[in-house]
């Protein structure tokens, strides 16, 4: 696979810049706007953004976006959810009764460090990503407060984690769109080709969700 096609949820969100910053790190990019859209793509990111809108669009559709969504991971399709997809990939989010795909073994407290002029930038030591740190954007950001044992632990800031990986799943809190530095979507790019090259495609069931 030379260059994977990468979809991007573009339900809601700051999804034009991940488009911008995986192509260019070397993927092509597809705006996700249909479960259609799903189809054909190599693997997905869901965007920033907020996730009690996002719950309220897969009600409008009786579940089926998570649904569909959960059948293509379940498959092995790479996919990275950034701050509020990190929120809606876990398996439970602190204190609430708010709906996510169940994935990632991980808990996720929301709006962990306050409303949004608390928002801030630091440098994270991140090794995968090499020696230099990365210049990491919390904005309105959850905290991943547990993980399971399934987990690898990226990144953590103040005792929680910030970056994580299990198999096919990554997130993080913090938003590398909206920098320059391309080795969180380079990173997640090294996975998607890894994945083409140890399983055919990330073919999912669907019959329950169409
Ligand atoms: N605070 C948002 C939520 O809880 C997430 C913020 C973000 O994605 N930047 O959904």
């Amino acid at each position: 696979m030379t260059n994977p096609i990468v979809g991007v949820l573009a339900i809601q969100g700051d999804f034009a810049e991940h488009r911008h910053a995986i192509e260019q790190a070397g993927a092509r990019s597809v705006e996700i706007r249909h479960l259609s859209d799903l189809d054909g793509i190599d693997a997905l990111i869901i965007p920033g953004g907020e996730s009690t809108t996002i719950n309220k669009f897969d009600d409008a559709f009786g579940g089926k976006v998570f649904d569909t969504i959960n059948a293509y991971a379940r498959g092995g399709m790479p996919i990275y959810g950034t701050c509020m997809g990190s929120i809606v990939l876990a398996k439970q989010i602190e204190s609430t009764t708010q709906r996510s795909m169940g994935l990632m073994n991980i808990t996720v407290r929301r709006n962990a460090y306050g409303p949004q002029k608390k928002s801030f930038e630091t440098m994270l030591a991140i090794k995968e990503l090499g020696a230099e740190p990365y210049p990491a954007v919390f904005i309105r950001a959850p905290q991943i407060v547990s993980a399971g044992s399934d987990v690898t632990v990226m990144a953590t800031i103040n005792d929680t984690i910030a970056m994580a990986r299990q198999g096919n799943l990554l997130v993080t809190t913090f938003h590398p769109e909206i920098t320059d530095d391309l080795r969180v979507h380079e990173y997640f790019l090294a996975m998607i080709r890894d994945a083409s090259q140890s399983c055919t495609a990330a073919t999912p069931n669907l019959s329950m969700v169409r």
